[in-house]
């Protein structure tokens, strides 16, 4: 029973030492020793000759040692002495206890004791020191031998230094470890597939996916990208060509509404670790897909959102310009009889006829219709929206603005000489009405270089702060605004330009009253003469000011 005991569980390298130890006992062996082994090999011998036996024990790579019950060694082969460094006739009549570095817990010991005592085979680790004093850890399996009354006279040691192996799976439990932390710690959804597709590494967000859908993440994924981006992953796969920010929207139960993701797939070398794969040359070359998938959906409806909130602004501007039209359709129309009243009478006057009387009558005709036009004019007025004042950034307006205007840029060939400071101050306002201000100012100065003669035409922007007032100035290199009508230009209806073109000349005033309206103001440098810089002063929002 002990036996084979022995034999499930080292077969076949203990009945080898057996074996080889009872071909040619060390002198001084117990001749119990020898029966117990005999005893053994009759159930498990290999069969090899006993000179074979001795020679493969000795030179075999692990340490044996053979003890009595209290551990004291009786053999020892060339294996323990290069472990432990010590010569076998150097250990033979000591205890096993000379290897211990006394760092080893008592528990791990009393735990091996009773096991052995048992005559139950151990098997364990602990931390060996050698002659030289440098210690090692040891992987140590010991087998009780038993004599023909089936009690314990002898153990069985083999043991071999697993430091580095040791050493190696810490580093790669760590590396495990931290791999993780890090993927987990990662705000996107991150798996590793193998060539099946299977999940071999997955990050909490995926897991947290999972559990949201009911199911394995990938297999939505691999089915949305085929369907949504006509991307198929075994044919990424088998022309190893990664992928980028493929959108797809997923569609869940519930009212929960749909989500969106941005996927990106690269393949990496994985490590195949299938034993057959041993002596292939290209065991290491296994394309793995990592799939990383970005959660978008709080974007995908903020630009949903604006998209509506867009068209509705456009058809409430579409009706706003109908309404209007009509009402002006209507004005023009009722305009009408009052011209005609006055139209005759003029003629009345100019044939010397008419009466005060009638002239009267005519006149309170003309005053009525009048009247009446008036009201439905100002009835289709615009009323003046009070818009929410809220904290802008003066550079991200003015970025905006360059890129509204950036083709008619083009166009004319002009070149842009963007000089923000890289933090201004945020300015409290109305975001739409600044944006429109400073949309002037640009239309401006394009207008200006548009008739410019010069071949350098160049608009250069510049925010910077000023004790506590965000400064920014828009200079052109055009003809400039003469100095005379630096004034004129900020009156209503007035306009400069030279060219014929349209507008109301309503630009500048406009955009003053804006400036002014957020607690700044807007100046034409009188001083500069190479064309025309406007500088626009706004307070700050945290400036007092
Ligand atoms: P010990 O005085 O040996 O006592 C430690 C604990 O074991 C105590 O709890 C004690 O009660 C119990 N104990 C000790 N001897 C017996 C016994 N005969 N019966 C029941 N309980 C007992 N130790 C190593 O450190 N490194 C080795 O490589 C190693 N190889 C071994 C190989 C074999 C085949 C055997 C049988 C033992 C081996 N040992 C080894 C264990 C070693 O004999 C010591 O028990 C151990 O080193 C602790 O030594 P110690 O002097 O600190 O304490």
């Amino acid at each position: 029973m002990a036996a084979n005991n022995l034999e499930s569980t080292n077969q076949p390298m203990i009945a080898d030492v057996i074996g080889n130890f009872l071909a040619a006992p060390p002198a001084g062996t117990p001749p119990e020793l020898l029966e117990s082994f005999s005893l053994m090999l009759r159930n498990g011998g290999s069969g090899l000759p006993p000179h074979l036996f001795q020679e493969v024990v000795d030179q075999a790579p692990v340490a044996v040692s053979v003890t009595d019950r209290k551990a004291n060694i009786l053999y020892a082969n060339h294996a323990f002495e290069r472990l432990t460094g010590y010569d076998r006739r150097e250990a033979v009549g000591k205890n096993e206890s000379l290897l211990s570095n006394k760092t080893t817990p008592e528990s791990v010991y009393q735990n091996l004791w009773q096991t052995i005592s048992a005559s139950a085979h151990w098997s364990g680790v602990l931390v060996n020191r050698r002659k030289d004093g440098s210690e090692y850890l040891a992987e140590l399996d010991i087998a009780p031998v038993l004599d023909r009354e089936g009690r314990v006279s002898h153990y069985l040691g083999m043991h071999r230094d697993i430091t580095e192996v040791d050493r190696l799976q810490r580093e790669n439990g760590y590396q495990k470890e931290l791999f993780q932390s890090v993927l987990n710690a990662a705000p996107v959804v991150v798996a590793l597939l193998d060539t099946q597709q299977r999940v071999i590494l997955e990050n909490q967000e995926y897991q947290r996916l999972k559990s949201d859908l009911g199911g394995e993440p990938f297999a939505v994924f691999r089915r949305a990208l085929e369907e949504q981006a006509e991307l198929s992953l075994s044919v990424a796969c088998e022309l190893g060509r990664p992928f980028r920010n493929q959108e797809v929207r997923l569609d869940q139960a519930g009212g929960a509404g749909p989500r969106w993701f941005s996927c990106s797939g690269a393949w990496v070398c994985g490590f195949n670790d299938a034993v057959s794969a041993y002596f292939s040359e290209d065991n290491q070359a296994q394309p793995c897909l990592l799939l990383l998938a970005n959660e978008i959906t709080a974007r995908k409806r903020e630009v949903e959102r604006a998209r509506l909130q867009h068209l509705r602004a456009v058809l409430a501007e579409q009706q706003l310009a109908e309404g209007m039209r009509e009402a002006l359709a209507a004005a023009v129309f009722q305009l009408q009889g009052p011209l005609n009243v006055i139209e005759a009478a003029t003629r009345m006057l100019d044939s010397g006829g008419g009466d005060p009387a009638s002239l009267r009558g005519m006149l309170s005709e003309i005053l009525n219709s009048g009247r009446k036009t008036l009201e439905t004019m100002q009835a289709v007025l615009p009323e003046t929206v009070v818009e929410a004042q809220n904290s802008v950034n003066l550079n991200e307006i003015l970025h905006e603005v360059i890129q509204l205007v950036t083709e008619r840029l083009l166009v004319n060939g002009i070149v842009i000489d963007w000089r923000p400071e890289a933090v201004v101050p945020a300015v409290s306002g109305v975001g739409k009405q600044l944006r429109g201000l400073f949309k002037y100012l640009m239309d401006n100065a394009i207008r200006a270089l548009e008739g410019s003669r010069s071949n350098a035409r160049e608009i250069r922007i510049l925010t910077c702060e000023e004790d506590g007032l965000v400064m920014v100035e828009i200079q052109d290199n055009g003809p400039g605004i003469p100095r005379e009508e630096q004034i004129k230009v900020f009156e209503p209806f007035y306009s400069a330009w030279r060219h014929g073109e349209k507008g109301a000349g309503m630009g500048l005033a406009l955009a003053r009253e804006i400036a002014n309206r957020h607690g700044g103001g807007l100046t034409v440098d009188p001083d500069f003469e190479d064309g025309c810089r406007v500088r626009v002063e706004l307070p700050g929002r945290g400036s007092g000011l």
